[in-house]
């Protein structure tokens, strides 16, 4: 089959199963109102959780930065594209994630690349939540490392998993920590416990828990209080924080190697000075603003209270991100499209970034949403809710 007819057949295929996908062009910042086509919503679907991505003092740093240093680093880290902002960001991640050392790393998909690639090999045995990113799902197949994939938080078929692959020598337990679709968090002490029963590492994902959950904003390992039992973490620097890139926390061997093994760190171009720069501020700002975490916090408790009140449940989220489970395709992009009509946005998603049967709406809640916007989403929700019979 040529390419032409292979993409044309996929196309099409996406289109007759209501999963074809375009993009939605906002016009100004990402913000709690997004502008599309003239258009003011909104916005409940981004990742910008305590506001940060168009806050001034972000874009001050930022402006700063490239006044000091420039547009791009024009290198990557280890020919001459280090910064003093790099090992400034690295010092401050490592303190915030209470971690010995830390790496910062070109996205947050990139970071789970090169660290899970580069850690384990061939014979290596790696246990991942069903549910865990697609960036986890890429990187153990990078790896080459045999899969073993547990059911969503299911700990005692990861105990028996691990049974069943004692001898192994090398296993990782990987896990999201927020997952990314479902809000809801991992099962962290037991996987602790299991890792220890069975001579097993742990890392985890905080994408969507870094700045959100933990008495300081570090995260639901800071939460639990499981920083010296959990063996590498990785963070976004592009959600909770408003900035980009990511990094990985871990000892300083740790580190070490993964400047001196880890392919998609080292062959690359590094992170620029405004985005360094940015993310210093963001870290900053959250260690020194809860108020900004707790008024998320408020907004989350009265949207899953609106939510349930209306009978949208179960709602098993303990984050900002709170799905509304509509398992069809159309009907999950028709709920997505009323509601966008009516001046809410929130975004559809389907297969395959969910399971089969599994489309929802992903609505998430920032720190910036006032009582209002609450208030008109709920209605917008609830109106459309019983347009489409699902309430
Ligand atoms: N891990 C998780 C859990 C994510 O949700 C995402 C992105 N949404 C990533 C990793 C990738 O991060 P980035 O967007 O920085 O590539």
């Amino acid at each position: 089959m040529s390419i032409d007819s292979f993409v044309s057949s996929v196309l099409e295929e996406r289109k007759d199963q209501g999963l074809f996908r375009t993009l939605k062009t906002l016009e100004g910042a990402q913000d709690r109102i997004v502008s599309f086509n003239g258009k003011k919503l909104i916005n409940f679907c981004s990742n910008n959780y305590l506001g940060l991505a168009n806050d001034p003092r972000l874009k001050q740093a930022a402006i700063k930065a490239v006044e000091a240093f420039g547009t791009s680093s024009a290198a990557s880290r280890l020919t001459c594209g280090s910064f003093r902002l790099h090992k400034e960001l690295e010092e401050k991640i490592a303190k915030f994630k209470h971690s010995l050392s830390a790496l910062v790393f070109n996205s947050g998909y990139v970071a789970n690349l090169g660290l899970i690639s580069s850690l384990i090999q061939k014979h290596g045995v790696i246990f991942s939540d069903r549910l865990n990113h697609a960036s986890i799902v890429d990187a153990i197949i990078l790896s080459r490392a045999h899969i073993v994939r547990y059911n969503h938080n299911d700990m005692s078929q990861l105990q028996d998993l691990l049974e069943k692959h004692k001898d192994a020598k090398q296993k990782l337990i990987v896990t999201d920590t927020v997952f990314s679709m479902d809000g809801d968090l991992a099962d962290l002490h037991r996987i602790v416990n299991l890792a220890e029963k069975y001579h097993a590492s742990v890392m985890v994902d905080e994408a969507h828990a870094t700045g959100v959950l933990g008495p300081n904003g570090g995260g639901l390992v800071e939460e639990l209080g499981l920083s010296d039992k959990i063996d590498i973490q990785m963070g976004t620097l592009s959600k909770a924080l408003g900035s980009f890139g990511a990094f990985v926390c871990a000892d300083e061997n740790l580190v070490q190697y993964l400047i001196n093994a880890s392919r998609p760190f080292i062959y690359t171009t590094s992170l620029p000075a405004a985005v360094l720069a940015a993310s210093i501020k963001a870290i900053e700002i959250i260690q020194k603003e809860p108020q900004q975490r707790q008024r998320l916090w408020g907004n989350i408790r009265f949207i899953k209270q609106g939510l349930a009140d209306m009978g949208l449940g179960p709602l098993n989220s303990s984050s900002a991100i709170i799905p509304i489970l509509t398992k069809e395709n159309e009907l999950t992009m028709e709920f997505s499209q009323r509601l966008f009509d009516r001046g809410i946005f929130i975004q559809g998603i389907r297969p395959p970034t969910v399971p089969k049967d599994q489309a929802r709406l992903r609505l998430t809640v920032i720190a910036s949403h006032t009582r209002e916007d609450l208030e008109r989403a709920l209605a917008a929700i609830k109106k459309t809710a019983k347009e489409l019979r699902l309430i």
